[in-house]
């Protein structure tokens, strides 16, 4: 798959969108008004979950620039409530938002990566060096 541009219009055909309106399955672990979330396909953790606004957002660029307040604060809450309701809170988890081509991201549908379970490690690889 090609990385997404943040940038570019909403593309109603990708992935994200077509499980939202119930055209491809999924594994569904929550759903509110503001946001929807399933268990991701190719789980890099005991509990890899992906949380998604209800919203066409590309990305977290577009969310941040667009995105009313409500609708940031509910899919904000939404991420912390599935959390706590995995009981992540203790033990600790890991969110991850990839934007744009340095950041990884595939699927042009604003998506929170929610990971526990597992001892996550270090952020980012520690023998990077500057070019
Ligand atoms: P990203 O690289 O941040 O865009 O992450 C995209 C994520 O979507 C990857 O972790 C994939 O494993 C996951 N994914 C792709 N297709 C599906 C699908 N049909 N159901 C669940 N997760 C998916």
């Amino acid at each position: 798959m090609n990385p997404v541009d943040p940038k570019a219009p909403y593309d109603d055909s990708n992935i994200f969108a077509r499980i939202l309106r119930g055209e491809l399955p999924c594994t569904k672990v929550y759903e509110d008004e503001w946001a929807f979330a399933f268990h991701d396909i190719a789980p890099v953790a005991e509990i890899h979950v992906l949380v998604v606004p209800k919203g066409k957002y590309v990305s977290w660029d577009d969310f941040s620039v667009h995105a009313p307040a409500e609708e940031i604060a509910g899919f904000v809450r939404a991420v912390g409530r599935i959390a706590r309701e995995m009981d992540l809170v203790e033990p600790g988890y890991r969110i991850i938002n990839n934007i744009g081509p340095n950041g990884g991201q595939i699927v042009p549908h604003l998506h929170v990566h929610l990971l526990g379970g597992r001892v996550m490690g270090p952020m980012l690889d520690r023998n990077w060096q500057p070019a």
